[in-house]
């Protein structure tokens, strides 16, 4: 433990930074990519995704290139070794070096400290949450045709009720927010409510947008649903929409088409190569991915909303255990595991490692080395396919092999 025992990450002798500049990731064949280990379950998963993204990497490039890992610390480990959430060598590492991956991490339930997770995102600006959702064939799942939908959705991730601003019921804040509010601006609140704020920006709501484009001319994606709540919350998530739409028009307007010009000068067919920008309300996108889900390809969202439908994808294709996820800022990008911290089987090697495995393959994908990401994709799939799953996965498998999660992991690498 000694070696590990300052909150700077040691730098590996043959490692170089990640850089950036003109927008675009400059990457050396040893980047530095610092990570932290996560609590619980998470050194179990993250040993487990290590392996398989350094063979990965080792089978399509042998000693051309490698990454130089490096440990930073956050929650539990740090407070036992430096008795801090998270220091702020943890934030330099990650702004120095730009790219980083993350177990998941304990968030105390109630007062004092909100949760690492957010404080990472918000101190960092890691302004888009983005899940790509899609069934690995095998995986059980609650659906019909999982095979049908494929989305990704980018969350706002640091505005709308996230931003913090809540003051308890009865407290000084809450009652002095309620007298202003009666005397100021002539709303009522009752007594003996909590109050919280739902900050929603252009400035926010167009730089998540414009990320959300780029990806979707990147990748060859064909539409975009901006999900709100726009109905009922007209100047937050109602703005929300149309500044959507207004950056897609602005800055886009020969690679965009939104879905009602689709329909009064297109006869409803989308003309080749652009992106058709739609919207839906919340409640109705819920139901519109159980019952058409491939109608939507990207989902661009604020933050709650993106929290639920997040979840209830991954719920849909069998995945919640399994979804990989990234926070991403402008030249900056946190990748995780989607899951918590499952406490019970911490140090167990038991619980399934894949939502962090995929994780890696994003941050190798988000690095330009798309070969290894494809071989990891492929080694997972095989695996599952072939039913030598962990118990989470076995348990509603017939006829299914029980896997330790460090086994499971093997067999991707022997798969790739
Ligand atoms: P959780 O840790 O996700 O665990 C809930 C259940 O999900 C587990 O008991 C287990 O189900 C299943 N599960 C989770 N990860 C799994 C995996 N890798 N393989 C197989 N099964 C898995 O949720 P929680 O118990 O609500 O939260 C625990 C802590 O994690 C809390 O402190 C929470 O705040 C934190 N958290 C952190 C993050 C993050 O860092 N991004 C995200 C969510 C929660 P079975 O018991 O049925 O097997």
């Amino acid at each position: 433990m000694a070696e590990h025992l300052t909150k700077a990450p040691k730098i590996p002798p043959d490692g170089e930074p990640i850089e950036f500049a003109h927008g675009r990731l400059s990457v050396p064949d040893s980047p530095i990519i610092p990570f932290i280990e996560g609590d619980g379950i998470g050194p179990d998963i993250w040993r487990a995704a290590r392996l398989v993204a350094d063979a990965a990497v080792e089978k399509s490039y042998g000693s051309d290139r490698k990454i130089c890992w490096t440990q930073i610390y956050a929650s539990e480990r740090s407070i036992e070794l430096f008795d801090e959430w998270i220091p702020q060598e943890t934030f330099e590492a990650i702004r120095r070096f730009r790219v980083a991956i993350k177990g998941p991490l304990t968030t105390p339930v109630g007062g004092g400290f909100r949760s690492a997770n957010v404080t990472l995102r918000q101190t960092l600006d890691l302004y888009a949450c983005v899940r790509p959702v899609f069934w690995v064939p095998g995986v059980p799942c609650p659906v019909k045709s999982p095979e049908k939908l494929d989305v990704v959705v980018f969350r706002e991730n640091t505005e709308d009720v996230y931003a913090g601003i809540e003051f308890r019921a009865g407290s000084p804040e809450a009652r002095k927010l309620a007298a202003f509010l009666e005397e100021e601006l002539g709303h009522t609140v009752r007594e003996g409510s909590g109050i919280g704020i739902k900050p929603i920006s252009r400035f926010g709501t167009r730089r998540l947008m414009l990320m959300a484009v780029r990806y979707a001319l990147e990748q060859g994606r064909r539409s975009i649903t901006l999900m709100h709540k726009g109905n009922i919350m007209k100047y937050t998530e109602g703005a929300f929409k149309d500044w959507g739409y207004e950056l897609a028009a602005d800055q886009f307007p020969d690679d965009t088409v939104t879905e009602q010009q689709l329909y009064d000068q297109h006869d409803g067919k989308a003309p080749e190569g652009k992106i058709v920008i739609k919207d839906r309300i919340a409640d109705a996108m819920f139901q519109q991915v159980l019952l058409r889900p491939d109608e939507y390809d990207m989902i661009v969202t604020p933050n709650l909303n993106g929290d639920y439908i997040s979840d209830a994808l991954a719920a849909q294709v069998g995945g919640i255990g399994i979804a990989p996820g990234a926070n991403l800022g402008d030249g900056i990008a946190l990748f995780e595991a989607t899951h918590g911290t499952a406490p019970k089987y911490a140090g167990q090697d038991k619980v399934n490692p894949s939502s962090l495995i995929l994780s890696a393959r994003m941050l190798l994908d988000y690095i330009g080395w798309n070969e290894p990401a494809g071989l990891i994709l492929r080694g997972l799939k095989a695996i599952v396919a072939q039913k030598t799953v962990t118990y989470d996965l076995e348990r509603q498998m017939e006829g299914a092999t029980l896997l330790k999660c460090s086994q499971f992991a093997r067999a991707v690498v022997d798969n790739m």
